[in-house]
């Protein structure tokens, strides 16, 4: 939010709930209703869906004049250790263009292309595997409240809006279940059997997935006038929900930077690009690593065993207003 507003393209989140999101978010363990404490930190926050956020985004670049092309094929990028790097695409239409380019901000995600530029011997990749995996669930049934988390024996559950009228579901299950072992009934099933309670409204599932969860770092975030954004350079535990907040810092320190280096022909912050960013990105894997962990850990012991659950249900604690209900010693 606040990047959003600082570069004045705030108007992309409106409309969507503002508010400290965290603390109004119910957390169900076995069954039980829980609260997050309040935080002194916790700031203003919206929920808004990737895809909302994008299309607003979209919508505000090519008003005030922005030249944004779709259907770029076959893209490719050359001569990225010199000044004037070149970046090779095909039209809709077969015709091949070529963008002579000051810097290129390479923010096309996981897969993209930009990264494979990037001479093999400069990049280190880090990376960290959880062990289990998330069935990513896309339904056209609304969440009521916005977001709800659950950790249970069975493993941890969770249901997050998308929009007014669909939202995504969470299930943790092993890597190497495939999404022809969740049938939609299991789908709702399971979800209610985590959460410990009926699930209303329920709707038609528009998509599976199953994703690993795991962490990975680039290192560095570029490569001469290239500049890695985003899930190009890093992937962080979709527990953490910060995966769409990191590439958003990652593009507002390089434009900060370019606007630098354009109006005072000072390059100090695109030198120190790859540098703050990486700081910045270990610093939120750090905590996706605990949250992700904590959260895992105190539900299923089937990965970790009953003294990482014990020890994880201490810690979830330390985050959770005081339970209403007595408190079981096993
Ligand atoms: C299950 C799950 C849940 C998540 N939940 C959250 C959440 O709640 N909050 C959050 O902040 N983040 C979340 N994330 C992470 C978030 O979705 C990503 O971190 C974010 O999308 C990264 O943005 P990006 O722009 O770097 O990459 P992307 O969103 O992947 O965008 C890359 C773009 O580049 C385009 N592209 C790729 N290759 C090419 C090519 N060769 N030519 C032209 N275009 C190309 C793609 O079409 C795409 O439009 C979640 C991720 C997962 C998997």
């Amino acid at each position: 939010m606040r990047v959003l507003n600082e570069w004045g393209v705030g108007e992309a989140v409106e409309g969507h709930s503002h508010g400290d999101s965290d603390s109004g978010m119910p957390l169900l363990i076995d069954g039980e209703k829980r609260q997050w404490k309040r935080g002194e930190d916790d700031v203003d926050g919206a929920f808004c869906p990737q895809q909302v956020l994008v299309r607003n985004l979209i919508r505000v670049f090519l008003r005030d004049g922005g030249d944004l092309r779709f259907e770029a094929r076959d893209l490719s990028l050359h001569d990225i250790g010199t000044e004037q790097p070149l970046v090779r695409y095909r039209e809709a239409d077969g015709s091949t263009r070529t963008v002579t380019c000051d810097f290129v901000a390479g923010a096309d995600g996981y897969r993209g292309v930009s990264r494979t530029a990037i001479p093999e011997d400069v990049l280190t990749c880090f990376t960290h595997e959880f062990g289990y995996a998330w069935l990513t669930v896309l339904t056209e049934a609304p969440a009521d409240p916005l977001a709800v988390l659950a950790v249970h024996a069975r493993g941890f559950a969770a249901q997050i809006t998308r929009g007014p009228h669909a939202s995504r579901l969470y299930l943790q299950c092993p890597l190497t279940d495939t999404v022809e072992q969740w049938p939609d009934e299991r789908v709702w099933t399971e979800l209610e059997a985590r959460f410990g309670t009926p699930v209303d409204p329920q709707g038609p599932i528009t998509n599976k997935q199953v994703v690993p969860l795991r962490g990975v770092v680039f290192s560095p975030m570029g490569f001469g006038r290239l500049y890695l954004l985003g899930d190009a350079a890093h992937l962080i535990s979709p527990m953490s929900a910060q995966g769409m907040s990191l590439a958003l810092h990652d593009a507002d320190v390089l434009a900060r930077g370019v606007v630098q280096h354009v109006e005072k022909n000072d390059s100090s912050l695109l030198d120190g690009y790859s540098d703050t960013c990486l700081n910045h990105t270990w610093e939120r894997q750090a905590s996706a690593v605990w949250m992700t962990q904590t959260m895992h850990d105190s539900g299923d012991p089937g990965y970790e065993g009953e003294f990482r659950k014990q020890i994880a249900r201490k810690n979830l604690e330390t985050m959770l207003e005081p339970s209403a209900a007595p408190h079981s010693t096993s």
